[in-house]
């Protein structure tokens, strides 16, 4: 069986496209500047020459159109015909508290979606278009909607719940969601199967830090807490976005420098975190490259970065009263030595013996790197959440024919 998963954004789409029988992916890509006359359409096919192609790509429908073409084109395919794409899998972000779990696309999941609008303007109206667009190509194809939220509706209520009036909550769903839910989900259980422990024994904290970052407290397989609220914008500090905050803030700062609702959004969405105090990049490898060359507004962003980081791992030590292991994932999560040993060698205090050597090797790999004697193990576990949306795909379209 082959699946194809479609990440669709609002001026974007990417897609890989896997065969199940061994999970291998045939072909990746991306279609970035939808809208506009010179989007950029990248396409790797496995065993292949890349292809880059600039060209008018105005809507989502065309986008898929170029991407199916370019999957059975004779010279840059991997594929005879369309028909071989038995199923289409695709990421959500917002899943609010309708959906628990993946599920298959029918008229009410749309509707559903589209109800959810609200909560993810920016996201959840980018996927509709990417079903649509796949509906109006190939109206045979079933697909599904895995959602970054859906994991973490495990969370008790004293965890998602705000203390604010409970009408906010009853009336409009303002609530803790998170979001990475299937990248937390799947560092999880690869590191239970890397410990060689089973996953409703341990209590793990995953920290997904790319350019949005989050943590979660993960008891027993289940997430019990996570470090993003109802939007991505609360918790860690990220590349671009503040994390947590007094929201009195907000007020203050739009009276003093006459700011509209959306410039402050704007400003804490897209001009904080990393940026904001390196006073440049958001990217951790210029941030760190910045710091070694001298450069103290990098260091200092690089310092409050992990500070941040690090108290969020002692709170949910806390809230699952112990831990056993720590798993690292994601662009930096993954990459940045520097940054691990400065979370780790300021854990000690929880029984983490950091092994710097190890830390430093095995790039790209499942790997541990604490001694064997380290009370609480560290992990650095590369997530792939394309692969948990294919897996989950390929169950629902298996479940549905049996
Ligand atoms: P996204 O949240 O967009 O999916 P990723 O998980 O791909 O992001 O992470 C992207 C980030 O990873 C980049 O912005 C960069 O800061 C960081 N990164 C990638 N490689 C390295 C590296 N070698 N060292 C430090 N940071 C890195």
């Amino acid at each position: 069986m082959n699946i194809l998963v479609i990440n669709a954004g609002s001026s974007s789409l990417k897609y890989q496209l896997f065969q199940m029988k061994d999970e291998s992916v045939l072909a990746k890509g991306k279609i970035e500047r939808i809208g506009m006359e010179t989007a950029i359409l990248t396409h790797e096919p496995a065993g292949k020459a890349e292809v880059r192609e600039v060209s008018e790509i105005l809507e989502h429908t065309t986008a898929i159109r170029k991407v199916l073409a370019l999957l059975v084109h004779p010279e840059h395919g991997v594929l005879a015909s369309t028909a071989e794409i038995d199923a289409v899998g695709h990421r959500v972000v917002h899943g609010g508290e309708s959906f628990k779990n993946s599920v298959l696309v029918t008229d009410e999941v749309k509707q559903e979606i589209k109800r959810l609008f609200d909560l993810a303007p920016l996201h959840n109206p980018a996927h509709m278009l990417g079903i649509i667009a796949v509906e109006a190509n190939m109206p045979d194809v079933p697909q599904a909607v895995v959602f970054d939220t859906a994991f973490h509706q495990t969370m008790p209520a004293p965890a998602y719940l705000y203390p604010i009036p409970m009408v906010l909550y009853r009336k409009h769903k303002v609530r803790r969601y998170g979001f990475h839910g299937t990248s937390h989900k799947y560092v999880s259980e690869r590191a239970a199967a890397f410990l060689g422990r089973p996953l409703e024994q341990l209590k793990l904290v995953t920290c997904h830090i790319g350019n949005g970052a989050s943590c979660a407290a993960i008891w027993g397989g289940q997430s019990v807490d996570t470090s993003m609220g109802m939007t991505p914008l609360e918790g860690l500090m990220m590349g671009t976005r503040s994390g947590d905050l007094d929201p009195a803030i907000v007020p203050y700062a739009m009276g003093k420098e006459d700011l509209t609702l959306g410039e402050i959004s704007s400003m804490l969405n897209k001009h904080s975190g990393l940026q904001a105090i390196s006073g440049g990049s958001s990217d951790m490898r210029e941030i760190v490259e910045a710091m070694e060359a001298g450069d103290k507004n990098a260091a200092l962003a690089f310092d409050m970065y992990e500070y941040r980081l690090r108290k969020y791992i002692g709170a949910y030590a806390a809230a699952m009263n112990g831990i056993d292991a720590i798993v690292f994932t994601a662009g930096v999560g993954e990459n940045s030595e520097l940054l691990r040993k400065a979370v780790c060698e300021h854990l000690t205090f929880l029984g983490v013996e950091f092994d710097e050597e190890a830390n430093r090797q095995g790039r790209g790999l499942e790997r541990r790197i604490t001694t064997s004697s380290s009370r609480v193990q560290v992990l650095v576990i590369p997530t792939n959440e394309e692969l948990v949306i294919a897996e989950d795909t390929y169950r629902l379209v298996q479940a549905a024919v049996d």
